[in-house]
């Protein structure tokens, strides 16, 4: 199993990410790390959509189980993921990358709305459109979002840079004998409750026939060795 030609792709980071070595929040010094990343990635000609989530913020998860009201918990979710793409954007732009944020929910005053047609226009004038605020609906996930922003992007891949280096049969920061796969097909990911994304935006992914690719974002350059089929990394796909 390899991958098609990638024109366009959607990156999807998780928030943690975005904290480097901190426990919460945001670290202006990595994001600008992330940022020089998606340049490179960038500056090879591909054309990116990008999902950041929000969890080294805010999740509705947390929220709830200290009691709160999941849906209202959810949307302060929704809103760390605004948050979280202003900081990315202003990385990027200090890089002179132009870019666009288009949430899901919408505040006219920091970004635009999602509009799929106005996307595409950004992404063929060579911005990078940074998709927030996930789905703009409770009980969803920004992996969810990343895979419906990549279906109707038609993106020829959905990359998922994470803390780890792919997709193992068994937690690897608590099981030191956990193995990689270097491929691995959705229907397994999803019988097996393997922890790659939610079952949701796995099977978008697979009724689409987006590959899904996982690798770590920590490490320096990796982006561009995973574009270049290089790497470690785990590829979910079809046979
Ligand atoms: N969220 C939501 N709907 C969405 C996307 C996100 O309700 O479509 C909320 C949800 O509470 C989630 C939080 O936003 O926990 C942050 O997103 P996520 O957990 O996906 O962030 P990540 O784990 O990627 O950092």
């Amino acid at each position: 199993m390899s991958l098609p030609p990638l024109k366009r792709v959607l990156l999807k980071l998780s928030g943690e990410v975005l904290m480097g070595d901190q426990q919460f929040g945001i670290d202006p010094t990595f994001v600008a790390e992330l940022a020089k990343e998606v340049k490179a990635a960038k500056d090879t000609g591909l054309e990116i959509c990008l999902v950041i989530g929000g969890g080294n913020i805010f999740r509705g998860m947390a929220g709830a189980a200290q009691g709160m009201d999941r849906a209202q918990a959810d949307y302060m979710g929704m809103l760390a993921t605004v948050m979280n793409a202003l900081a990315m954007q202003n990385a990027l732009e200090q890089l002179g990358v132009q870019t666009r944020v288009q949430s899901a929910i919408q505040m006219d005053q920091v970004c635009e709305p999602v509009i799929r047609r106005r996307a595409e226009r950004h992404l063929e004038k060579g911005r990078v459109v940074i998709f927030a605020a996930g789905v703009g609906a409770p009980y969803f996930t920004t992996d969810s979002g990343a895979a419906l922003r990549a279906a109707e992007m038609r993106c020829d891949a959905l990359l998922k840079g994470t803390s780890v280096g792919g997709v193992y049969d068994s937690d690897p920061k608590r099981n030191p004998a956990a193995t990689r796969f270097d491929t691995v097909t959705y229907d397994k990911v999803l019988a097996d409750n393997l922890k790659v994304m939610d079952a949701s935006a796995v099977a978008l992914c697979r009724d689409n026939q987006i590959p899904i690719v996982v690798f770590s974002i920590r490490e320096k350059g990796n982006l561009a060795r995973v574009l270049a089929g290089e790497g470690v990394q785990t590829i979910v796909q079809d046979n």
